[in-house]
């Protein structure tokens, strides 16, 4: 698979958010594998995606050392996706690596992937087997999320993929056609074919720092994903609307046969309060999701770039 006309064996690209306690472990991990598998060019690539700690400082430090660190600074947090994006779509490899800063991903795995990247492989994602590390909540919402987006999705995906992976050039290229807002990369790599293969590992824990994401955004960026992948939820609420004008229809036989047929006294306030209560909460949720898709057309609908750039240093 190797393409002699790229410039670069390797890249690894890794989007950075106020990791400054990482980047240094990072790159003297990152360093030993290289030497390990002894490639004649490669460059890592740090984009970083509006820290507000000292991780450019960091970089740059690093870079003044040795040239093959690379950045791109962005001008804002366009969030791990877009920053991934920016990365992938700088890098210049003939195979390109993505991973999280925070050592979570083993760079010893990277002698593995780029193995069955050489057996031909053109997509070598890897799937997390989670150890007790990984907080139960966390487990459970992960599991959660990939059982729901699967059952809903057109295309699977495999439970606990995440954004480590490596990517051939033709991948890395077919991906910058892909240019939609609210990027779900995770969705979008298993749709696009090409000869892939998943490799398992257990994550380690974070060197330093903590998790971005909140619950709430994990929230959200599950419902992105969810949304990103299928229109599949737009249906919903014709089958609920259905299931419940039918149960309307039978309730409203009974309604007429109690007032024709007999002199019962109905006394329906709890019953009228519950019933609108309960179709009303279904009704602003299925308002919700068309709301969802409405504002996902309604941003791509303004073609903004998904990330700027404010400085880079790529040579
Ligand atoms: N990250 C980023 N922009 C953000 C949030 C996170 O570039 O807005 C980076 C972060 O620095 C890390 C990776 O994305 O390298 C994954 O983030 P994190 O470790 O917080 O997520 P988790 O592993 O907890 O899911
Ligand atoms: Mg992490």
């Amino acid at each position: 698979m190797q393409n002699n006309s790229a410039l670069m064996d390797l890249s690894i690209v890794i989007p950075t958010c106020n990791e400054e306690g990482n980047i240094v472990p990072m790159y003297e991990r990152l360093l030993a594998v290289m030497n390990e598998i002894q490639l004649a060019k490669f460059e890592f690539i740090f984009v970083d995606d509006g820290s507000s700690d000292h991780s450019l400082i960091r970089i740059q430090e690093l870079r003044a050392k040795d040239s093959r660190v690379k950045f791109i600074q962005l001008s804002r947090n366009f969030g791990h996706q877009n920053a991934l994006k920016a990365g992938l779509d700088h890098a210049q490899g003939a195979a390109v690596i993505s991973m999280d800063a925070d050592l979570q991903h083993p760079p010893e795995l990277i002698p593995t992937l780029y193995d069955k990247w050489k057996a031909g492989f053109e997509v070598v994602y890897t799937i997390r087997k989670d150890d007790q590390k990984v907080p139960l909540l966390k487990k459970w919402t992960s599991r959660g999320f990939y059982r729901l987006t699967n059952k809903l999705a057109e295309i699977p995906m495999e439970e606990g993929t995440a954004d480590f992976r490596l990517l051939d050039r033709k991948v890395v290229d077919a991906l910058q056609k892909y240019t939609e807002s609210h990027l779900f990369l995770r969705g979008i790599i298993p749709s696009l074919g090409f000869k892939q293969i998943g490799i398992p590992y257990t994550p380690h824990a974070r060197v330093s720092g903590k998790t971005k994401y909140s619950f709430s955004k994990m929230l959200n960026f599950a419902l992105t994903g969810i949304t990103s992948s299928s229109a599949k939820p737009l249906y919903f609420s014709i089958y609920t609307g259905l299931f419940f004008a039918l149960l309307a229809f039978l309730y409203g036989l009974y309604a007429i046969y109690v007032a024709a047929f007999t002199s019962e006294a109905i006394t329906g306030w709890t019953s009228i309060i519950a019933s609108i209560l309960f179709i009303g909460g279904i009704q602003l949720i299925m308002i919700g999701i068309l709301g969802i898709y409405l504002g996902k057309l309604f941003i791509q609908s303004k073609n903004r770039p998904l990330y700027l750039i404010t400085e880079k240093e790529l040579d």
